[in-house]
């Protein structure tokens, strides 16, 4: 009977997975054990489980096997600002790989030893604490608008990013843009494109919220007269008004889904009916303020009910982040997919994210 509900899931779904229908999760007919664990970890113990067909009888009803059927790339989340329940649900609704751009912290660093540390941070602990959630974990640095204006570290953090624009878990140049839209944050903003140029890299623009429109020209405006490829731009915190912009010039638009304002996932839907899902990134930006980190599984869920492919959808979160930011030599679409293992045992310069639990506990959480 189980299995009579594996073959009822529908088409097969672009990331080899079958589609889930009226909640039911299906799994992969194979798992090796390192994905198994992942897979349990993910899923949870209030999904209905099926098995694969390979599994034997006495394991039915005991072994939860379950696979969120959407893999999503989550290109824009400030996790350093986030709780592990944040990792721990993101997982579970199929997110594989974040990005976190390097951003201001909500107050003002007074040195550069505090962007030093923060650095070091998102290429390590951040890094790995994702791991340990089975999620991927990239970054693109920078020195943000808002604390480009800042004399006191503007330009010894300007100096400081070749060293880290060269590690490989960093894929780009980001937040860079303009947020008050003053002279000296467009001087840093020019500075940071020609870093972007110099690496190789693409770039991740910060346009101002407030505004909108008039500065989301000018970043524009400022990025065309750099030179930089077009097809390396990602133009970010679109919305209605920039769409026809953005994609008439060539760049990659990308929109964040806010719970209260900008960007609903019942806007975005609407947006990409329009538009339809090429060229199109969204992303939760979430970070310390009121924000969302399921900001994309809702909008997957939205654009479901709206009757869009599984098709478009994987494009839109899968294939359209993977192949912005995974084609120069930082990652790839192959690593992505490879799912990291679940060791709990694993520290980071000796220290882990069980605060004294012991990895068999953690292990066994989802079991009945
Ligand atoms: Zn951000």
């Amino acid at each position: 009977m189980i299995h009579d509900l594996m073959n009822d899931a529908g088409d097969p779904h672009p990331s080899g997975h079958p589609v889930p229908r009226a909640g039911f999760y299906a799994s992969p007919p194979t798992l090796s054990k390192a994905a198994l664990l992942v897979w349990r970890f993910r899923c949870g113990r209030d999904m209905i489980a099926l098995r694969p067909p390979t599994a034997p009888e006495a394991l039915i009803g005991k072994v939860r096997f379950m696979s969120p059927a959407t893999r999503i790339f989550e290109p824009h989340a400030h996790m350093f600002s986030r709780v592990t329940d944040d990792y721990q649900d993101m997982a579970r609704a199929g997110v594989r790989v974040i990005l976190e751009p390097a951003f201001w912290l909500g107050q003002p660093r007074t040195q550069v030893g505090s962007f030093i540390d923060y650095f070091d941070t998102l290429i390590g602990w951040e890094r790995h604490r994702a791991a340990q959630f089975g999620i991927h974990h990239v970054c693109t640095m920078a020195l943000n608008p808002r604390e480009a204006n800042d004399p006191r570290v503007n330009a010894d953090v300007l100096a400081l990013l070749p060293r880290y624009l060269e590690k490989n878990s960093v894929v780009g140049v980001g937040e860079i843009g303009l947020d008050d839209m003053t002279p000296v944050e467009e001087e840093f903003f020019e500075k940071q494109i020609q870093l972007a140029i110099d690496h190789e890299l693409p770039i991740l623009v910060h346009t101002p919220h407030r505004d909108k429109k008039r500065g989301f020209k000018r970043c524009l405006e400022i990025v065309q007269a750099s030179g930089i490829p077009m097809d390396r731009v990602l133009l970010d915190h679109g919305n209605e008004e920039t769409v026809k912009i953005t994609l008439d010039s060539g760049a990659m638009q990308g929109f964040s889904i806010y719970p209260n304002t900008k960007m609903s996932p019942d806007r975005m839907v609407a947006l990409l009916q329009t538009y339809g899902v090429e060229r199109m990134i969204i992303n939760s930006a979430c970070d310390w303020g009121v924000s969302d980190p399921m900001s994309v599984p809702k909008t997957v869920d939205a654009m479901r009910r709206a009757g869009f492919s599984e098709e478009d959808i994987d494009t839109l979160v899968w294939k359209n982040p993977v192949g912005f930011f995974g084609r120069f030599g930082r990652g790839s679409e192959d690593e992505w997919l490879s799912e990291p293992s679940l060791d709990w045992s694993q520290t980071h310069e000796g220290n882990s994210v069980l605060r004294g639990q012991t990895p068999e506990a953690m292990d066994s959480r989802h079991e009945d």
